[in-house]
């Protein structure tokens, strides 16, 4: 079974219980509007251009391609570049080499594990329920998401993996739509199911400041944090360097928000329905 990743980070605090090493799997449905991984989005492999070291000679863009309009670095741009700036961003991976290579440092993990993340992990399901089952019981499996992919998926992966971080964004479908470009429904059910499968998570909420740090979205997934006997979620500050890497790829970073106002904190509400929090 082949998948496409564009990473694998080791030594990670942040992607679940103890030290991690995370895998970012290429490809997701979603657009959000913050997105700082702009290279998780695309389904297939891209060339990626290193800001640093440029030196401004422009071999790269003229003999890149426009497509829709949009730059699209070539093969011949890799070979141009004096400064050796280019890569492709996307390794095609079997599920048996990427877990050999897991599981090689499956002492170290043992106080933590495997994080499969992105992208959108499930968008890779085949590849990830493969892997998941490659390493059943041999180290501790997490998997970042948005939750976004069609239930009976979502309930076979479930099954297999230990540990969810799982994203609520935006309570509001309508809001969810003009923010994500899809829909919350399919999210709620797949976060419902989680909820009472008796599987270890943690949700977490992106404060994107103007969009999901509003009251009234805060005590939106506060009430459905009750609905499942959620009491406590990890909050993510909207971190004004997610912007950088579009460049990489040649594209504008266009947020639909004023990211300049600040991230506001929602421990009045979180508190007062007794929801306790951390701050990442
Ligand atoms: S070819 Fe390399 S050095 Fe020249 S503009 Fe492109 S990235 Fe910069």
């Amino acid at each position: 079974m082949q998948g496409l990743i564009f990473s694998i980070e080791e030594f990670s605090v942040y992607d679940g219980p103890g030290i991690r090493t995370t895998v970012f799997l290429k490809g997701c449905p979603l657009r959000c509007s913050w997105c700082h991984n702009p290279e998780g989005q695309s389904y297939n492999k891209e060339i990626v251009r290193s800001p640093n070291g440029c030196i401004n000679c422009n071999n790269c863009i003229n003999v890149a391609d426009i497509v829709d309009g949009k730059t699209v670095f070539t093969d011949d741009g890799i070979k141009n570049c004096p400064m050796g700036l280019l890569r492709y961003s996307g390794e095609n991976i079997s599920s048996e080499q990427l877990c050999e290579k897991l599981l090689k440092n499956q002492n170290m993990l043992q106080s933590g594990g495997v994080t499969f993340s992105g992208g959108e992990p499930l968008a890779q399901s085949d590849f990830l329920l493969d892997c998941l089952t490659k390493l059943k019981g041999k180290i501790h499996t997490a998997i970042q998401t948005s939750g976004y992919c069609d239930t009976q998926t979502f309930k076979k992966v479930v099954g297999m993996a230990d540990y969810f971080l799982f994203d609520l964004k935006l309570a509001d479908d309508r809001l969810h739509r003009k923010y994500t470009g899809v829909s919350n429904a399919v999210i709620l059910n797949n976060f419902s199911f989680l909820a009472s499968s008796g599987r270890e998570f943690v949700v977490r909420i992106p404060l994107i400041p103007t969009v999901t740090d509003s009251d009234e979205n805060i005590c939106g997934i506060v009430n459905l944090l009750k609905q499942s006997g959620v009491n406590y979620v990890e909050l993510l500050p909207y971190n004004q360097m997610a912007g950088a890497k579009y460049k990489m790829l040649c594209r504008e970073y266009r947020p639909d928000f004023d990211e300049r106002v600040a991230v506001k904190v929602p421990e009045r509400i979180l508190r007062k329905n007794n929801v306790a929090f951390k701050i990442l």
